[in-house]
Order: structure tokens, then C-alpha cells, then sequence
């Protein structure tokens, strides 16, 4: 009998009650790359389509332990890092990230600096931004802040002009094999614009803009699509294009769910 296999794929990241973003959204993003999913949840959240109401780190016990779980029987192709939660979080996601290296081989590591909603709740303070800056973006394979959220992490005054988000994923690059995506989704304007800057290839990534309201957990769900692809084997320009149209796809498939912002829609 011929078993069918999938790459697993971790998501390190926090819950959103809505259905929308958050571990909802990647395990969808990577089941329609036919992947599985697996998820360690940091943070509660209760919220909406409209709103995010309250935010809840889950302890550190419960971090490791179901880190502890999926290491010793799912074991990662991939892994995607969404909300974090706070400092001390990633800390430990930054140990079992190094321990998984050592046990089971490299494995890409995609991360997705998750410092607000665009609703505007924050969800990073100042000693979380730090600990990504210092310990997690040095280790990722593929990152990919939107502009905000990339010139936060650079030190940099908000990103304009192509010239000052071109200057920002070099200054995010820590090193030559490192892959940076800067997405425009916070942006406004015909055009999606997200700028690519890797081993492989580097320039703009341009498609229209879909004309919806119903993009929530679009950047969940590009990061966790990339992770996916990477699992698959895909170099990670060629990941982060699959991505881009997977989105795009999604986006064009997007429904309307409570009176807020519905969800992006993945599907295989
Ligand atoms: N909630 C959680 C748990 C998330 O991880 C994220 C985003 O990454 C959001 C909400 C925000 O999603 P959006 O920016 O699409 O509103």
C-alpha cells in the first residue's frame, strides 16, 4: 500500500479565537500546501473580526511541554514562529529551535515578527522586540515583517519610499543565506507590493491588490505557506513566490465572517 506522506510544520504561535489569523489561519495555509500542521500555542487571544480584546501568554510549562511532545514524535521539515507572547517565550523557542537542530538535522526556520494587528493591538513591548532583534531574526531562514513592523525591528523612522524598504531588508539581512520579504499588506495602493531580498534572486513582487475587506490573517498565512514550501524542498525565492500566489488565491477566495474583517481563504 503506497502511504501518503506530508512534510510537518510547525507553528510556533497564538491562538485567535475570530477563526481568522493566528494558529487558525497557518494550520489551514499549510494543509493547502499539503503539509501538516503541528502547533505550539504562546498566547491565547480573545477576539474578533472587529477586534482584540484580551491576550494571554500561556505559561512556560506548558510552552516546553508541547514543545517536548511534537519533538518527540512530530519532529519539523519546516517551522513557522508567528506571536510570540513575550521575551522569556522566545527564549525558549530559541532552545528548542537550537536543540531540534541538533537532534534532527537543520530545518528552515520562517519568522513572522508578529508585533501588532492591524486592528492596532500591540502584541510586542520593548524587551520582546529586543529578544528578536538580539536572539531569533539572526537564526531565521526566511523573514517577513510588514513595513511597520520592519522598520521597528531595523531602528529605522517609517519606510516611504521603494528606497527606504530596499535600505531596510539589507540593514534585516544579518547574513548573505539569510531571505527577507518586506509585504506591503498594511499598505494601500492598486498594487500588492512586497520586496524580496535572497540568496537567489532579489526585486519587487508585484500582482493587483484584491479588492476586499476580508484579508485578515493574510500575513499568518503567507509566512506559514512559505514554511510549507520550504518542507516541501522549494529553495526559499521559489517558496516565498508560491506563497505570494497561494495568498493571492486566498485572498480572491475570502469571505465574510461577523461584521469585521473575514478571513483570508486557503484552500488546496
Ligand atoms: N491574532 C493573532 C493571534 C495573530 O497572530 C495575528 C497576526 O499575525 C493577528 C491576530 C493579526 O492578524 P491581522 O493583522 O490579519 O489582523
Amino acid at each position: 500500500m503506497n502511504i501518503p506522506y506530508r512534510p510537518i510544520v510547525w507553528t510556533i504561535a497564538g491562538s485567535d479565537s475570530g477563526g481568522g489569523a493566528g494558529i487558525q489561519a497557518d494550520l489551514r495555509a499549510i494543509d493547502a500546501l499539503h503539509c501538516h500542521g503541528a502547533s505550539v500555542i504562546t498566547a491565547l487571544t480573545a477576539q474578533n473580526s472587529t477586534s482584540v480584546q484580551r491576550v494571554e501568554a500561556v505559561s512556560p510549562t506548558m510552552l516546553n511541554a508541547q514543545c517536548q511532545a511534537l519533538a518527540a514524535d512530530l519532529p519539523p521539515r519546516a517551522i513557522k514562529t508567528g506571536m510570540l507572547g513575550n521575551a522569556a517565550h522566545l527564549m525558549h523557542i530559541v532552545e528548542w529551535i537550537e536543540r531540534l537542530r541538533q537532534q534532527h538535522g537543520a530545518h528552515p526556520l520562517v519568522v513572522d515578527p508578529v508585533l501588532a494587528a492591524s486592528s492596532g493591538h500591540s502584541f510586542a513591548d520593548d524587551a520582546l522586540l529586543q529578544a528578536y532583534q538580539t536572539h531569533l531574526l539572526p537564526a531565521a531562514c526566511v523573514l517577513t515583517p510588514n513595513r511597520q513592523e520592519a522598520a521597528r525591528l531595523a531602528g529605522m523612522p517609517p519606510l516611504h519610499t521603494d528606497h527606504d524598504v530596499e535600505a531596510c531588508a539589507r540593514r534585516l539581512q544579518y547574513h548573505p543565506q539569510q531571505t527577507v520579504v518586506i509585504t506591503g499588506g498594511d499598505c494601500t495602493g492598486s498594487q500588492s507590493q512586497d520586496y524580496l531580498l535572497s540568496p537567489q534572486a532579489q526585486g519587487w513582487l508585484n500582482l493587483p491588490r484584491v479588492d476586499t475587506p476580508h484579508s485578515h490573517g493574510s500575513g499568518c498565512s503567507f509566512a506559514s505557506a512559505i514554511a510549507a514550501a520550504l518542507a516541501h524542498g522549494h529553495p526559499a525565492a521559489d517558496a516565498v513566490i508560491l506563497a505570494k500566489m497561494a495568498v493571492q488565491q486566498g485572498l480572491q477566495h475570502s469571505y465574510a465572517a461577523g461584521s469585521g474583517r473575514g478571513p483570508v481563504h486557503l484552500s488546496p
